[in-house]
């Protein structure tokens, strides 16, 4: 069986009775045995993945199924699907069975697609190569030696190696966009506050989205048509109505207005050949009729710090009910319930984990709150208000994704400081909000691939998505 790049083209073999449901499964299936050693799987749902394909089947022949039919999707490890396991990629939660399905699982469900299985991610998505998964690192397919990024590495492999046809990340600064980047797919992250979080295990809540990872414009269309939109679950999902985005991804295109960062494309952090092909993207980006600037981003040095005091503050209280009675693992030889939150947090948790968790309880303490926790929140509003400023004069912002492309697995694994900086150009739509997507630019010389970042307005991921589609429509 070929490579599906879009479920119109799934659709269309299902209607002319092509392909059924079972036989596309089955090549999935074979896919991912074929593929076990990147390690992209937590667990593969076989039982309820057949079930699935069984009940969709029968719904398509009788002419009456949803709009995700024949879409075979995977889930990453730390979104809740009822009745089975989910682990954040954690041995906190190696053996906790998820009590009941996340809002954007039952909406996947709803519109019949096939869920077939979870996949690795760093823990707790703390991470940008997924090496910090207590299930090991997962290898990027386009070369095995390097990673595939993070968090969500698992969902950027899959699709990368046709294991499933699209995948649920969340990004809380990168985790979507930065692995699709590395893995050459589309990774694609609405605004906060677009799809409910219910379900989705809380990392830093001011900043996680749940986005997706597809290998065409259209499926990332379509499943946020899917998963968008208000939810009595989560208070903090806009009740603005849902556009159709597959309609307007040909409906809403025109002339844009597109200003590229400055200081992001300059930087001296870059890599020549990402830069190069970046250059060129704009280039076409001109040809294709839209007005493209340069505007100035100045607070460029302050994103990753105040990203990283935000999100380890919030981190620490998330991950406070993990404590060997609430949730997760447990230490059984423990003495005194101190002794037993202190070992169950101590075995349970990696170091990477562990070490965000001490930095957020160190920005929130009683002494260091005012200079690090408020400071940051209100540096975080002048960087918001500065990107709506700039997006107040035009359609789209243009950055990279990430500086490099894939690195080797080992390479920065010592240094948090350098992952952590590796998040510069990511973090920037996680602090203001905004919806963005990385796109793929083709491969580099040693066949790693290239990536550029879109981002937009606050809920306007329609012309996100038109500028997307026609962008690698003509590429
Ligand atoms: N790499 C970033 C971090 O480690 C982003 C993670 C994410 O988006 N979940 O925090």
């Amino acid at each position: 069986m070929k490579k599906y790049t879009s479920l119109t083209e799934i659709q269309g073999k299902l209607a002319q009775k092509q392909l059924t449901l079972n036989e596309l499964l089955a090549y999935y299936l074979d896919q991912i045995d074929k593929h076990q050693h990147l390690n992209a799987f937590n667990e593969v749902f076989f039982s309820s993945a057949r079930k699935q394909a069984e009940v969709v089947q029968a719904k398509l022949d009788r002419g009456q199924a949803g709009k995700l039919a024949g879409m075979v999707i995977g889930i990453k490890d730390n979104i809740c699907y009822q009745d089975h396991i989910v682990t954040a990629s954690s041995k906190m939660l190696e053996s906790f069975v998820a009590p009941y399905s996340s809002t954007v699982v039952k909406r996947l469900l709803a519109e019949d697609a096939i869920i077939i299985g979870r996949l690795n991610c760093d823990e707790f998505a703390m991470g940008g190569s997924n090496e910090t998964s207590y299930f090991g690192t997962v290898k990027n397919a386009a070369d095995e030696e390097r990673v595939a990024g993070g968090s969500s590495g698992g969902s950027a492999v899959a699709v990368q190696a046709d294991m499933c046809l699209a995948a649920l990340g969340t990004d809380t600064g990168g985790s979507v966009r930065q692995p699709a980047a590395f893995c050459g797919n589309i990774g694609f992250k609405p605004t906060y506050g677009r799809i409910s979080r219910y379900g989705v295990i809380a990392y830093a809540s001011s900043f996680d989205q749940v986005g997706t990872l597809t290998s065409s414009v259209s499926d990332a269309a379509l499943l946020l048509e899917v998963l968008a939109g208000a939810d009595e679950n989560d208070s903090t999902v806009a009740s603005i109505p849902v556009p159709s985005y597959t309609t307007s991804l040909t409906t809403s295109s025109g002339k844009k207005k597109i200003a590229v960062l400055r200081e992001t494309v300059e930087s001296e952090a870059l890599d020549q050949e990402t830069k190069n092909e970046i250059l060129k993207a704009i280039e076409k980006i001109k040809a294709d009729g839209h007005d493209v600037v340069e505007v100035s981003f100045d607070l460029l040095d302050y994103l990753v710090p105040t990203y990283y005091i935000l999100t380890t503050a919030e981190a620490s209280s998330n991950l406070s009910r993990y404590d060997g009675v609430h949730y997760g693992y447990r230490n059984t030889q423990a003495q005194s319930l101190n002794q037993l939150y202190k070992s169950s947090r101590a075995e349970g948790f990696g170091e990477e984990v562990k070490r965000r968790i001490m930095l957020g309880t160190f920005v929130l303490s009683a002494g260091y709150y005012d200079a690090y926790y408020q400071k940051a929140q209100k540096v975080r509003r002048l960087i918001r208000e500065k990107v709506v400023a700039l997006l107040q004069d035009c359609d789209v912002l243009i950055s990279p994704v990430a500086p490099t492309p894939a690195f080797k697995i080992g390479e920065n694994v010592q240094d948090p400081l350098v992952m952590y900086m590796a998040d510069i150009y990511t973090v920037l739509a996680s602090l203001a909000g905004i919806p963005a997507v990385a796109l793929p630019l083709g491969n580099n010389q040693q066949g790693l691939p290239l990536s550029i970042q879109l981002m937009a307005k606050h809920f306007d991921e329609e012309t996100l998505l038109s500028l997307s589609h026609s962008f690698l429509e003509k590429a």
